[in-house]
Parts: structure tokens; sequence; C-alpha cells
């Protein structure tokens, strides 16, 4: 549908909430252990065979309600264009466009505002466009810096680590999209 606004997802928090307490698998989670191969590329030389898998809890709900809603998904993760060939086809979802950052990891140095790593592409890439953003690692200089210099509306919305997504956050999302289109 063109005109939706974007949602920009993050993965682990948002959609794998690491920081779940006592380490254990939420419920409604599965648990997935994955190896792409950006994974592996920050683990040489260490041979494949000995890098440990990420474990990754994923809702499979979580696909078809992302899926609901009056938006275009994105991809706004470290896992990039894998989350196409990991994530998505766990929680149902088609392939979706992912923004390809210029710093990844932020390992480029601190941002001269104090900005996330992945603010200053994420607004680029939304070209003006109204977008939410899911993500456990924004902050307020984040949220002010997008007020300030994204010509559209924009809700950066900050997702507990340690509680992923859940019905509050599926319900503002749909909150937002109606006012958005006033
Ligand atoms: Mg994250």
């Amino acid at each position: 549908m063109t005109g939706s606004p974007l949602l920009l997802i993050d993965v682990d928090g948002p959609l794998n909430p690491y920081a779940a307490p006592d380490s254990r698998c939420p419920e409604g989670y599965g648990t997935h252990r994955l190896l792409p191969e950006s994974w592996v590329a920050r683990h040489a030389p260490q041979p494949r065979e000995q890098v440990e898998p990420l474990r990754v809890w994923l809702n499979p709900a979580h696909g078809p309600e992302l899926l609901s809603l009056p938006y275009e998904l994105v991809w706004a993760t470290t896992w990039m264009d894998e989350a196409n060939t990991f994530i998505g086809p766990r929680l149902g979802l088609p392939e979706l466009p992912y923004v390809r950052w210029t710093d990844l990891f932020g390992e480029g140095g601190e941002d001269p505002d104090g900005l996330h790593w992945k603010t200053r592409d994420l607004v680029a890439w939304a070209a003006g466009r109204p977008f939410v953003w899911l993500d456990d690692e924004l902050g307020p200089q984040d949220i002010e810096w997008i007020a300030a210099h994204h010509p559209a509306e924009a809700l950066p919305l900050w997702v507990d680590p340690r509680a992923g997504l859940r019905d509050l956050h599926f319900a503002a999302l749909r909150e937002w999209a109606e006012d958005a289109e006033c």
C-alpha cells in the first residue's frame, strides 16, 4: 500500500528478547540456534565449526501481527539482509527491504551528537516518509534529533529487551498509524 508509514524493525530486543529474566525462553517463544555468515565473519579467523551459534528467541505470532498493521515493514537490524534468511521465514514474514548501515555497531567511532549509530541512516532511508522505529537501544537524544531533522511524523519507540514486543506496542502502532493519516 503506497503511502503507508514505514515500520523500521530491529530484531535483537523487539523480536528477540535476549535479556529475558533468568535467561529463560519467554512464554510463546521458540529457541533457535542460528549461525549467520556475518556472525561467523566477526569471529575470523576462527573456523566456522568453532563459532558458537547465536541463541535467538522468536515468537511466531509476531509475524502475522506485524503483517496485520497498516505499515510497510522494513528490517532495521544488524542482521541486515540475513534477517530475510534467518528471522523472517521463522515468523512467517515475506522478504522485506532492509537498511544497510554505513557504520555497523558504531565501530567507526562516537557520533558527534551522541546519536545511536542507526539514527542518521534511518532518517536518510525514510527519505521524508512517516515512520515508526522499534529498537531497544534508542535514547532521548535520538528522539530529539529525529524530531528536529525528519520532515515527516516519526515515532522512535523503545522496546525493553527483557520483554520484547508486547500488546501495548501493537496497540500503539495501530493508534499512531490512524493519527498519521489525518
Ligand atoms: Mg537491538
